[in-house]
Parts: structure tokens; sequence; C-alpha cells
């Protein structure tokens, strides 16, 4: 297929790379000069849309996604599915699809899971929501860029699913850290503590896969000086975006609640650029109070 793929950060370039390996014609643009990759990149956004089988979006959050969105849709040509493989706020991802809608093309809210370690070996996780039309065509795409592709319903579906998700991310990070930060503290080797909880019931994503000990489990952004992997900032941004939900729907989510306001303040307190797995040393300088 011929693929223009906009936004070309820690997700989307890895993600472009895939399918450019993969056979596909990718061309891609982002308003970061430079950006080192094998396929084509472009100056102008309209030379990245003309004549493509499909636009992929990757960008930071609604606001871009809805400005690049309404930049590109009156150039695209006429057959083009349009893809928004980002994590934006429900109304947001409604707003682009009925802009496509309007001009008679399919289009997708993708959002995915896996973090810049999945999208590097082509492993992310995609919830889909949008025209079952558009998925069936797209799909093929998905499934080179990730493991697991779920069609979840109509627009705004893959959103709704990404935001629990994270819901569920945030929570858990958390609570994978305060369990760090006390095991430190009561003299058991993290080392120990990484062996026996990734195979017992305290198993979960944030520890087997993405730990925040430095030096334990599999290699993650805590052997990187928590250099972002999944920025905090953007794991603010899902937060809030499902407290907004919750708030909108009278939803009773303390933990979510709660979540969003720790990663707040590791925002306003040195997190800012951090990976989201930096909470560990934050929260171990704390007293408990
Ligand atoms: P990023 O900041 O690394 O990349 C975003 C890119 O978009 C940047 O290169 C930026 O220059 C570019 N950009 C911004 N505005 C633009 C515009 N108007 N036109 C063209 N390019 C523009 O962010 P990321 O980590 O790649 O995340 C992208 C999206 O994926 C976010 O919505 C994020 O929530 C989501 N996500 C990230 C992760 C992760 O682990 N990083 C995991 C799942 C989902």
């Amino acid at each position: 297929m011929k693929v223009g793929f906009i936004g070309l950060g820690n997700m989307g370039l890895p993600m472009a790379e895939k399918l450019y390996s993969e056979g596909h014609i990718v061309t891609g643009f982002d308003l970061r000069k430079i950006v080192k990759s094998r396929f084509p990149i472009l100056r102008e956004i309209k030379e990245v849309v003309v004549n493509k089988d499909v636009i992929i979006t990757m960008l930071p959050s609604g606001s871009e996604v809805v400005d690049v969105h309404k930049k590109i849709i009156p150039e695209c040509s006429k057959s083009t599915v349009i893809v928004d493989c980002s994590t934006v706020d429900i109304k947001s991802a409604d707003f682009v699809a009925s802009l496509a809608k309007a001009s008679n093309f399919l289009s997708l809210d993708a959002p995915v899971s896996g973090g810049v370690i999945g999208a590097k070996k082509g492993e992310l996780t995609f919830m889909v929501g949008g025209d079952k039309e558009g998925f069936d065509i797209i799909k093929p795409l998905f499934d080179l860029m990730g493991k697991k592709t779920v069609y979840c319903g109509s627009s705004g579906s893959g959103q709704a699913a990404k935001i629990c998700n994270n819901m569920i991310l945030g929570i858990s990070m958390i609570g994978v850290c305060e369990a760090f930060a006390l095991a430190d503290k009561i003299g058991l080797d993290r080392q120990k503590m990484f062996e026996v909880s990734s195979n017992s019931s305290g198993q979960c994503w944030s520890l087997n896969t993405y730990c925040p000990a430095t030096g334990v489990g599999p290699e993650a952004p805590s052997d990187n000086n928590y250099l972002p992997g999944f920025a905090s900032e953007l794991m603010v941004k899902d937060l809030m975006l499902a407290q907004a939900a919750a708030h909108q729907e009278n939803v009773h989510t303390p933990l979510g609640k709660h979540a969003s306001t720790i990663y707040q303040h590791f925002l306003e307190n040195g997190g800012l650029g951090k990976d989201f797995s930096a909470i560990l040393p934050f929260l171990k300088e704390k007293n408990r109070s």
C-alpha cells in the first residue's frame, strides 16, 4: 500500500519503519526537521497526503490531530482511508471522524498499547473504532505493526478502550513502584522481589515487561536513565482523559482519580520529560505522610 505517515516521534517512527521494512511504500512528515528514517520524509504535509491508500497520524494529542486532519482531508485522494493512531479524547476522535465522513472518506480511530518496545518489535495491540469497511482494508497493516488487533465498534470506541486500559496502567505502575520502594526499605533484594512477583499474583505488564527498577527484568526505560519510552506527560494526559470521561458519565473511579493526582504531582516536581516508570525514584524519596 502507499502509506502517508504523519507524526514520526517515539511511536510513529518505528511503526512507519515496520511498514516500510515489510514492503509498503511509505512517505512521512513531521514538524521536527531532523528525523532519521529509511523512507523519504517530505517537507510539505500536503505532499505526503496525495495519492495514498492510507494516511496514518501518530500525534501527541487531540488538538494536533484536529489541526492536521483539517489540513489533510481536503488534499486526500478519493479512496484514501484515514487512520489516527494517537491517543486522544473521544470528542476529538468524533470530530475528525465527522470531518472524514463529510468528505466521503472511510476513517478509523486506532490507538495502540505496547509502547516504544512494542512499536519497534511490531508487537503493538490496536484497538479500533470507526468504519468496519475501512477496518477490513487496513487490518493487514495493523497485523504487521502489532500482535493483536481488536475492532471495538463505531468511531470513538478505540479511544474508549485506550483510556480504560491506560487507567489500569497508571494505577498498576504506581502499585509496582510502591512495592519496590517498600521492598528496598524492608531489606528485600530487588531481583528477588522481581523473581517472586513476576511469577506470582502480582504479575502485570508494568512489572513483567516494563519493570521500573533499574537492572531488573527485561530491558526497559529504567535501564536507560528513565528516558521515554512513554513520557510522564502522556500518562498524565491519558489519566486526565479517563477522569474527564468518568466525570462526564458520573462513574466512581477513586484509584484512577488518585493516580492522576500522583502523576500530576510528579510532573510538576521533576517528572517532565521522564518516562512514567520514573515515578519509582520519586516515590522512594518521599516519607510516609
Ligand atoms: P512523540 O511526542 O514522541 O511524537 C509525536 C510526534 O508528532 C513528534 O515527532 C512531533 O514533532 C510530531 N508532531 C506534533 N505536531 C505535529 C504536526 N502538527 N504535524 C506533524 N507532526 C507533528 O509522542 P509519541 O510517544 O510518539 O506518542 C504519540 C501518540 O501515541 C500520543 O498520542 C501518545 O499518547 C500515544 N502513545 C504513546 C505511547 C508511548 O509509549 N510513547 C504508547 C501508546 C500510545
